[in-house]
């Protein structure tokens, strides 16, 4: 016995497990500092049974095999039913649809002919066949580019792991719930996954899979639970009971961090806390320049939910609602009375602000199931937003009568998206005028004097701002959208993700012309895409005439608070210098001295990096 204990106190050092600290960055997909214990889910859906471990069954076990799998298919849909109920009652209702796509799937009666059929003549057991079926859906699925239909092939392995769990007569695997909530890590999330998780069990997720618009990175976002997306090969360095750091503002996830790195983030947090505390406090206080020049602050939003939340962070009015996505994770698309109902809404809610709507920006990487399969081979490229639009008229005129009869109730206003040339622009407002005589005549109420708007978010457009400013009564300038096209960018691919840089001078050149047009012609200019939100880019977008910043609600505070600090001269002076820098680096070097010498805890609080 002596000896034993001998031994365990000369182990040698490679038996021992240092858990050295590491860091891993993915996609921030859900805001939120958070440091708590790992829960590694190592599998979310039961393996699909391969073929050559197939047990042949006796024809006298035909009709027993098939009411297994029927039975298992009832179970499957009732299952379905109750997270879909879960999720309408907690969540916003379109996000509830995502299950419809799992209904559908238990209902194709074709899939389920396939399955009886290889049971009936291959003599194979249920799951076998059921299986196979699907394993052939999954891997034709995967295997396209789209990558919509890719994320459709993961509802199809969700639904496939509960059926087959079903026939195997195992319990979904369920969250286990311990005492202190934990820190999800898996390769992938799947809709039905994250539906399960419980807010008060888990403090945050991070994923090898996904993208900022997958159902995960949607839920997470409408639960509140921080997470990271994109997580490239962290599953394989992680284990369960690990201690992690997740910093879902940043992107990054710290593997069990040394304790001065546990103390260096719970100060980050506290920061942010006091920071944010701060800012709320300032919400009543204008957005005005320190010689009195005033800049609107609004949000961006994608949906007409909580509109407490846009006072509580001090927006004034929505700069963005980005309609698309009413149009996602359904089957059909939203009727004109669904749309009127959600647009009149989100404008009473705001007594009279400016509620800016964005009409119809599907394509690229956002898809609609109602749409159908689309294969491009650059999406981004290819037929998005006006395109779209314009290709199916009926589609922009159902969302036109919406929103002109929706201005009844509120301020509304309409913009374009993607704009490229005057026809495009010309054939949207042939269109505009069409839906205002049709609605005329029908004798129904509508805003025939709403302010319409063009998203300046392409090179050419920017090129052409002196002629399209004659047309329209405000620009918002797409900053995301702007880089990728002015660099040749793509803005999801991290690869490159070093030359998207905002304060390219090319960008700012785009800027500044669109700008001076606007104000040629006598029309406002606004930014709504992710630089709005940047202090880091403020003072630029202030001198070079930007008088309308739409952001992320969270962060309006500390815009308003640099805002306040600043006066239009030295921005102006800023501005002039970055047009002219050599390298963006250079430009950004000017904001960031102005930020560095006046309001060092706005960089420290709002986005570091
Ligand atoms: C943009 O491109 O900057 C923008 C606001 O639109 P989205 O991000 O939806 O493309
Ligand atoms: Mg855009």
């Amino acid at each position: 016995m002596k000896n034993n204990t001998a031994k365990r106190t000369v182990l040698p050092f490679r038996d021992i497990k240092v858990k050295r600290e590491i860091m891993f960055h993915g996609i921030p997909a859900s805001p939120g500092i958070v440091y708590g214990t790992v829960m590694l889910l190592k599998n979310n859906s039961v393996e699909v049974v391969s073929a050559e471990k197939v047990q042949n069954i006796s024809s006298g076990q035909v009709q027993e095999e098939i009411k297994r799998f029927e039975k298992a298919l009832q179970e499957t849909q009732e299952e379905i039913k109750v997270l879909r109920d879960r999720v309408q009652s907690s969540l916003k209702a379109h996000e509830a649809n995502i299950f419809d796509a799992h209904f559908l799937i238990v209902q194709d009666k074709s899939l389920m002919n396939q399955v009886t059929g290889a049971i009936t003549e291959k003599y194979i057991p249920a799951d076998a066949a059921f299986s196979q079926v699907m394993q052939k859906y999954i891997t034709a699925m995967s295997a396209v580019e789209d990558p919509y239909l890719k994320e459709r092939a993961m509802d199809i392995k969700d639904v496939a792991g509960r059926v087959l769990s079903h026939l195997h007569g195992l319990e979904i695997q369920q969250q286990k719930h311990s005492s202190e909530p934990q820190i999800i890590v898996a390769k992938d999330l799947t809709p039905s996954d994250t539906a399960m998780l419980d807010p008060a069990h888990v403090l945050a997720f991070a994923i090898e899979s996904g993208s900022k618009t997958s159902h995960s990175a949607i839920l997470a976002r409408s639960m509140k639970i921080p997470a990271i997306v994109g997580m490239n090969r962290f599953v394989q360095s992680i284990e369960d009971g690990d201690r992690m750091i997740v910093d879902g503002f940043l992107g990054i996830a710290i593997l069990n961090p040394t304790e001065a790195t546990v103390e260096l983030y719970k100060e980050k947090e506290k920061t942010k806390a006091r920071l944010m505390a701060e800012l709320m406090r300032e919400t009543r206080l204008r957005s005005e320049t320190t010689d009195g020049y005033t800049i609107q602050l609004a949000a961006n939003v994608e949906s007409g939910e909580h509109p407490e939340e846009l006072k509580q962070y001090g927006a004034a009015g929505v700069g963005l609602f980005r309609t698309e996505y009413l149009f996602m994770n359904r089957e059909q698309m939203p009727t004109e009375e669904e749309q009127f109902a959600v647009y009149r809404k989100v404008a009473e809610n705001l007594n009279g602000e400016a509620v800016i709507i964005r009409t119809l920006d599907i394509g690229g990487d956002k898809l609609a199931a109602a749409m159908g399969p689309v294969h491009e081979q650059n999406p981004f490229l290819g037929l998005r937003a006006i395109r779209l639009c314009l290709a199916n008229p009926q589609l922009l005129q159902t969302q036109m009568r919406a929103i002109l009869r929706a201005g009844v109730y509120g301020n509304i206003k309409m913009m374009f998206p993607m704009i490229s040339s005057i026809n495009e622009l010309n054939q949207a407002l042939d269109i505009l005028e069409k839906v205002k005589s049709d609605l005329q005549n029908a004798n129904m109420r509508f805003d025939g004097d709403m302010e319409i708007g063009v998203m300046i978010e392409i090179p050419a457009a920017a090129l052409i701002a002196e002629q399209l400013a004659k047309k329209v009564d405000f620009f918002s300038i797409g900053t995301n959208d702007l880089v990728q096209y002015t660099l040749a960018v793509d803005r999801n691919n991290e690869k490159v993700s070093k030359l998207y840089e905002p304060t390219h001078p090319a960008v700012l050149q785009l800027i500044a012309m669109t700008t001076r047009a606007a104000a040629r012609n006598g029309i406002w200019t606004g930014v709504c895409g992710e630089m709005a939100g940047d202090p880091r880019y403020t003072p630029i977008l202030l001198g070079l005439g930007i008088v309308e910043l739409s952001m992320p609600p969270m962060v309006i505070g500390h815009i308003r608070r640099l805002i306040r600090k600043i006066s239009m001269h030295e921005a102006e002076k800023i501005a002039e210098k970055a047009l002219h820098a050599e390298t963006a680096a250079e430009a950004l070097r000017y904001s960031m001295d102005f930020l560095e010498n006046n309001m060092p805890e706005i960089l420290a609080g709002a986005r570091e990096g």
